[in-house]
C-alpha cells in the first residue's frame, strides 16, 4: 500500500467515525436516526474494512470496538453490575459458516446451538435481589446505563416480584423492551393529532416511549418485555443458556415462544429460512436470528471481544424495503 492509500484511508477512517457517532446520537439517545439501519452497517462495515486493511489506524475506541450508546443527560446513571454487550452480525451465510466453524475449532468438536429471534428492541437490565425489581436500566455504553426504574415499574408486562421457591439472591435479567408492531401505526397517529413528531419504526417507538421523564406516559403506551440472558447472579448456575429461559420463565418472566436447541448449522439455516418467510407472523419486528453457543461451560470458555461475545452471533435478514421508505417519509414529516 502508498503512503497516498494510507493517508486517504486516514481521513476516511476519521469521517466514518464521526459520522456514526453522529447517527449513534441520534438513535440511542434522541431516538430519532435519520439513516436506515441498512446504512448505518452499511457504514459500520467500511470502517471495519479500513480497519482490517490498515490494522495500525484501528483505534481501542473506534466504534468498531466499543457497545454504541451512551446514557443521555437527563437519566440519572447506574453501573451494570456485569457488562451489557452487543452482538457481532453476519450478513450472509458464508459469514455465519466462518463464524460456526470458529466456534467448533475453539470449542474442541461440535456444539449445540440455540436458536431464537432478534427482537428490534431496546436493551434492558432488570436487578432483581430476592426476587424483588431494585432497577431498571438502559444498556448505555455497555458499562453504565440510564436509570429507568420508575418506567419500567409502571409496565404491567414487567414483574415486580418473581415467583417461586428458587428465587435467587440476585439476578440481574437481560432482555428487550418492545413495541407491538400492531400497535405502532396508532401510536404515530395519535402523535401526528397531537402535533408530536412520529416514530420512524417500532425500535425507536419503544426506546422513544420508555425514556420518558414522566413514567405515566409509558405506563400509558402497551410496551412489552421478552428476556434472552442472564447477567451477574447468585445461588443458581444453569449449565445451558435454554435451561437458564426455563428458570427465567418459572419466575415468571416473558420469555419466547420461539427458540429452538439444534445440533447442527443446516438446522441453524432452517430456522432462519423460517423466520425470513413469517417475520411478518410475530408480534414484534426482528431485524435478523440469534445463534447462541447452548452450552454455558463453552461460552466462558470461547469468551468476548471488547464489544460481543464470541459464542454468539446475529444473522440479519436483509433490510425491507418499506422499512427505508418509512424513515424516508418521516423523517421529512
Ligand atoms: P444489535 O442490535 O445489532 O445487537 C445487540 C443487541 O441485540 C443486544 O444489545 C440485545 O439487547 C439485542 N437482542 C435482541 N434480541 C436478542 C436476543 N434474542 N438475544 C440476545 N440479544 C438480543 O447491536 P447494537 O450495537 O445494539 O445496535 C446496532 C443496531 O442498531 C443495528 O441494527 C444498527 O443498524 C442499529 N443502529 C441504527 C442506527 C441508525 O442511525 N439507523 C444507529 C445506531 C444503531
Amino acid at each position: 500500500m502508498s503512503e497516498k492509500d494510507f493517508d486517504s484511508a486516514r481521513s476516511r477512517i476519521a469521517e466514518l467515525t464521526s459520522e456514526i457517532e453522529t447517527h449513534q446520537q441520534r438513535y440511542y439517545e434522541l431516538d430519532a436516526p435519520t439513516v436506515s439501519d441498512a446504512e448505518y452497517d452499511g457504514l459500520l462495515r467500511e470502517l471495519e474494512g479500513l480497519e482490517q486493511d490498515f490494522p495500525e489506524l484501528r483505534s481501542l475506541d473506534s466504534p468498531t470496538q466499543r457497545v454504541g450508546g451512551q446514557a443521555a443527560a437527563g437519566f440519572a446513571t447506574v453501573q451494570h453490575a456485569a457488562r451489557m454487550l452487543s452482538l457481532d452480525n453476519a450478513f450472509s451465510d458464508e459469514e455465519l459458516t466462518a463464524w460456526a466453524d470458529r466456534v467448533v475449532r475453539d470449542a474442541g468438536g461440535q456444539v449445540a446451538f440455540l436458536c431464537e429471534l432478534k427482537i428490534d428492541g431496546l436493551a434492558i437490565n432488570l436487578t432483581y435481589r430476592n426476587g424483588r425489581l431494585v432497577r431498571a436500566a438502559t444498556r448505555g455504553d455497555g458499562r453504565t446505563g440510564e436509570d429507568v426504574t420508575a418506567n419500567v415499574r409502571a409496565l404491567k408486562d414487567i414483574p415486580k416480584t418473581l415467583k417461586g421457591d428458587d428465587v435467587p439472591a440476585l439476578v440481574e435479567v437481560r432482555g428487550e423492551i418492545f413495541f407491538p408492531t400492531s400497535g405502532f401505526a396508532d401510536l404515530n397517529a395519535s402523535l401526528v393529532a397531537a402535533g408530536q413528531r412520529p416514530f420512524a419504526n417500532p425500535r425507536n417507538a419503544a426506546s422513544g416511549s420508555l425514556r420518558q421523564k414522566d413514567p405515566s406516559i409509558t405506563g400509558s403506551r402497551p410496551l412489552r418485555l421478552i428476556v434472552h440472558g442472564i447477567g451477574a447472579h447468585e445461588g443458581f448456575e444453569p449449565p445451558r443458556q435454554s435451561e437458564a429461559y426455563k428458570l427465567l420463565q418459572s419466575w415468571g418472566l416473558p420469555t419466547s415462544l420461539r427458540w429452538k436447541v439444534v445440533d447442527s448449522l443446516d438446522e441453524v439455516r432452517e430456522f432462519i429460512a423460517y423466520y425470513a418467510e413469517h417475520r411478518h407472523d410475530v408480534e414484534h419486528d426482528i431485524d435478523g436470528v440469534v445463534i447462541k453457543v447452548d452450552d454455558v461451560a463453552i461460552q466462558g470458555r470461547l469468551g468476548n471481544t471488547s464489544r460481543a461475545p464470541r459464542w454468539a452471533i446475529a444473522y440479519k435478514y436483509p433490510p425491507e424495503e418499506a422499512n427505508t421508505k418509512l424513515v424516508d417519509i418521516l423523517v421529512n414529516v
